[in-house]
């Protein structure tokens, strides 16, 4: 009460802002045919685009897209009527530029959500860019897909939104893989590609289930009712008491077993779900399929493997068949590489930085863990600014940054802003870079990245950074030592 009140508060002392562009204009006033072609190109933009976070001024936190997950760009968590013009930067923490995490906790069911969205220390303005494209700039066959996967998620559900808010709160806190957590959503929402679905889409297709020729294929019938699965649900001896009883959708069903079954079996429930949906797909394609009654041991057999992946440490080390090796830079004293890893069972990335001098000696290694900003160009992106970074802190002026992904490079290399989701990031690494005697940004294969990389993935071990003045770290030191002796 007290952090909605004080919000309460700053929207009121929030001022109007008298910025208007094409994407807030009353679509009513006019007529003329190339009005309505720009407005329509402008709902494309609008249903498909995203902002993206600098200072957060122009974006409001309800109805804009702006967060990072593909299947959750705006906020889901029902807002106030009063706080519906409030904006992002009411959730920043400023100057610090960091998200206010105690009042996200308590205000937004999505708070992981923002918190994994990096923020620049510059506090740039907002940007409305495109997702769709790796450069964040629209073109017609991105706008063509992104519509399609839009009518895909927004088709008519029997469920009413009172009974997907339980559901929205329960599945992000199941400790299932996030496809699985992903796909319980969309059956929840009724969001997968079923027959009735497609129908609903008026493509020309029969919507009865190709299992059972004998009802429509919805959600629901396609991984519960249809009795060509009935085998699967039969062995499962919890779900008894809720399979006499009817439900109506999948929401419903879902809702059923969170109420009644323990965490365990809820998280069993979804993966079977998943496997079956799974099938279903494979089975169209005239894959190989899992027998029907080894779904339910394959369900479990896959959590107890995603759990103890939690538990068991990554394989030390792995030296990687060489043909393009680490080259000390030809320009430059120092030679710094950089990379990002992805850990998406954790929701958590690694960002690995080597700095070699021309003799390949190691000056200075970083292993840091961050939030998974949901891409790896991101991530990429991430590890460059790290990498400028990086070099300051150890008091060095001039450096090669070495990066392996073609797209990240490519944008450090231009001067124009990108319009890229991590474009505020290639603008921090820029700005930093700007502050050395001289810089250069430059690509390499991957093999001659390999100690970056190595460092990226071992940051699933650490806590948080890890620094190492004149070394590397243990689990990478033979292939630094067979880096430098080759
Ligand atoms: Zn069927």
């Amino acid at each position: 009460m007290d952090d909605s009140s004080s919000l309460f508060y700053r929207v009121f002392k929030a001022k109007f802002f008298p910025h208007c562009s094409i994407l807030e204009t009353d679509t009513k006033t006019r007529g003329s045919y190339a009005w309505q072609s720009i407005i329509k190109a402008r709902e494309v933009l609008l249903k498909g685009g995203v902002w993206r976070v600098g200072d957060g001024r122009k974006i409001k936190i309800w109805k804009t897209r702006w967060l990072l997950e593909d299947h959750h760009r705006s906020i889901v968590t029902h807002g106030p009527q009063l706080l519906q013009d409030c904006t992002v930067d009411q959730l920043i923490l400023k100057p610090r530029m960091e998200w206010d995490s105690a009042l996200i906790d308590k205000l937004l069911y999505d708070a992981e959500a923002i918190k994994n969205i990096p923020l620049s220390d510059r506090a740039p303005p907002d940007k409305f860019c495109w997702p769709g494209t790796a450069n964040g700039l629209y073109t017609v066959k991105s706008g063509y897909h992104s519509l399609l996967h839009y009518e895909k998620q927004h088709l008519p559900g029997s469920s009413t939104k009172d009974t997907l808010q339980p559901i929205w709160n329960s599945v992000w806190s199941l400790q299932i893989p996030k496809k699985c957590q992903h796909f319980a959503w969309r059956a929840s929402r009724e969001a997968l590609p079923t027959r009735v679905n497609l129908c609903r889409r008026r493509l020309p297709i029969d919507p009865t289930c190709e299992n059972c020729r004998n009802s429509p294929e919805d959600v629901l019938h396609a991984v519960w009712t249809c009795p060509s699965i009935h085998l699967v649900w039969a062995q499962e001896d919890w779900t008894q008491g809720i399979r006499a009883s009817p439900v109506m959708d999948f929401a419903d069903l879902f809702s059923k077993v969170l109420a009644t079954a323990y965490q365990q079996n809820s998280e069993v429930f979804i993966v079977i779900s998943w496997l079956l949906w799974q099938r279903r797909n494979k089975k169209r394609l005239g894959q190989d399929v899992l027998d029907i009654d080894q779904v339910g041991n394959k369900a479990r057999a896959y959590l107890t493997e995603f759990v103890s992946s939690f538990e068991t440490p990554p394989p030390t080390e792995l030296i990687p068949a060489v043909n393009i090796k680490w080259q000390p830079s030809r320009d430059f004293v120092f030679k710094v590489n950089y990379d990002g890893a992805v850990f998406q069972e954790t929701n958590e990335a690694g960002i690995g930085v080597i700095v070699r001098n021309q003799a390949g000696k190691v000056m200075a290694t970083l292993v840091q863990k961050v939030r998974y900003p949901q891409s790896v160009e991101c991530i990429e992106a991430w590890a460059a600014k790290r990498a400028v970074q990086f070099i300051s802190e150890i008091g060095l002026s001039e450096a090669e940054f070495e990066g392996d992904s073609k797209t990240v490079v490519a944008a450090l290399n231009v001067s124009h802003p990108s319009a890229a989701p991590y474009g505020h990031l290639i603008a921090d690494a820029q700005s930093l870079a700007r502050a050395l005697t001289s810089f250069c940004f430059s690509h390499v294969k991957r093999q001659g990245n390999a100690l970056a990389h190595a460092l990226a993935r071992m940051a699933k071990t650490i806590d948080d950074i890890e620094v190492w003045m004149e070394d590397v770290p243990p689990p990478t030191k033979r292939l630094y030592l067979s880096e430098i002796s080759s």
